[in-house]
């Protein structure tokens, strides 16, 4: 299929090109001591990833620890809730062990480490999700596990502290300026230039420089390639459109990456939080510009001197400033559209799937979920397929204390 013209038959065998780049977006912009630590990963991911034994290693792993395929479910009743005739069906990434999509890339990361022969992983993480992924993984497969997180998010997130704790990571705490995620990400990249040849760093979404938005997005693609299939299988057709949330934009490049080159609309959602003012939202692609930022070029959400600005959802998985080079690029392009919805739409389809459909989703799910409705409203025939990407079991105490029960 062309679009625009790009033959999104052979896509992936040109983006990104041989540095990394989608179109203007993406690259590798690091300080030098990383340079070489970044190749080394580059070329071991070239050469790995087409290994036969590297391959049916990871597909044992999807299936015999992971507990893929994750299922498709049809949601009859919200369908019928809905009244358009439009039928609406989730991926269950909430199904995949962890209770996320994220330990596709992590599995994947923690894997390509042990055939680079290093003895540790080391990343950054904010509410915690990332870190909890990432040492399931490092446990699984005997590796030590340094996780750096600002001592204010250590405070918030103490379940998600003490779960990378039992499975034996080191959390390591940080305290420099407002001890949040940015300054774990600038201390776990110092750490890292010091340790790289022990190390491997594993970035949590398709965000960092090149290679890290390819690889994660090849190993997220596992959710889009058996989405495709299982849903041609269900109802004989491909869906007419379908809705992932974007943060990082992991889930939704996974999803997105199994169907960009058949004639199938596709929707990335970002959150509005609060509302349109800076520092209200996190809608990066909506609002952003271009800029450069954590290694890479993308469009992003600047302050007043440019650099990124402070950003709010209330899905803390979603509130980043910029979002993966690709989707910069894809969102140039016109293939993929990106559009917004609020705090408010969101709560409302969390408590909408969780009655009619026994599902509770995180937060960020529930984003893709609430736009899946309205576009499904607009809509008088067809099918709609939305990323599940996670499940709310992590949001109870926060929707209790905040929304209460509805
Ligand atoms: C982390 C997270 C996200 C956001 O990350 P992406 O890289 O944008 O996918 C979305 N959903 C869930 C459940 C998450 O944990």
């Amino acid at each position: 299929m062309n679009f625009n013209g790009i033959s999104f038959d052979t896509y992936f065998k040109h983006y990104p090109d041989a540095n990394g780049f989608f179109g203007k977006y993406g690259g590798a912009f690091i300080q030098p001591e990383l340079r070489a630590a970044m190749e080394e990963i580059t070329h071991a991911y070239y050469t790995i990833c087409k290994s036969s034994k590297f391959i049916a290693e990871l597909r044992k792993i999807r299936k015999e620890f992971q507990g893929r395929p994750t299922p498709i479910s049809h949601l009859e009743r919200l369908s019928t809730h809905i009244g358009t005739g439009v039928q609406l069906y989730v991926k269950r990434e909430d199904l995949n062990h962890t209770g996320a999509h994220k330990l596709n890339h992590c599995m994947g990361e923690a894997l390509l480490a042990k055939y680079m022969g290093k003895k540790k992983v080391i990343a950054e993480t904010g509410a915690g999700q990332h870190g909890v992924a990432l040492a399931t993984a490092a446990a699984y497969f005997g590796l030590e596990c340094d996780i750096y997180m600002g001592a204010v998010d250590i405070k918030k997130q103490a379940p998600n502290v003490a779960r990378m704790k039992i499975l034996g990571a080191n959390v390591i705490e940080v305290t420099e300026g407002l001890q949040t995620l940015k300054e774990a990400v600038d201390a776990a990249f110092s750490a890292y230039a010091k340790e790289y040849k022990d190390a491997i760093y594993c970035i949590g979404s398709v965000l960092g420089p090149h290679p890290f938005p390819m690889m994660v997005r090849d190993f997220q693609s596992v959710v889009g390639i058996e989405a495709r299939e299982q849903f041609l299988e269900m109802t004989g057709e491909l869906p007419d459109a379908i809705v992932a949330c974007v943060g990082g934009g992991s889930n939704a490049m996974g999803l997105f990456s199994g169907f960009l080159n058949v004639p199938v609309d596709i929707y990335g959602i970002e959150p509005l939080g609060r509302g349109t003012a800076l520092g209200d939202h996190a809608a990066s692609l909506k609002y952003g510009t271009e800029g450069i930022m954590h290694g890479f070029n993308s469009i992003m959400l600047k302050d007043e001197n440019g650099e990124p600005a402070p950003v709010y959802s209330v899905a803390s998985g979603l509130d980043y400033p910029s979002s993966g080079p690709e989707h910069a690029f894809l969102h140039d392009l016109g293939r993929v559209k990106y559009d917004v919805v609020d705090d408010d739409e969101t709560i409302d389809a969390f408590f909408t799937l969780s009655r009619l459909e026994g599902i509770i989703p995180a937060i960020e799910s529930a984003h893709a979920v609430a736009y899946g409705m309205k576009l499904a409203r607009q809509m008088s025939h067809g099918s709609l397929l939305i990323n599940l990407s996670g499940r709310g079991d992590k949001d109870m105490d926060y929707i209790i204390e905040r929304y209460g029960i509805r």
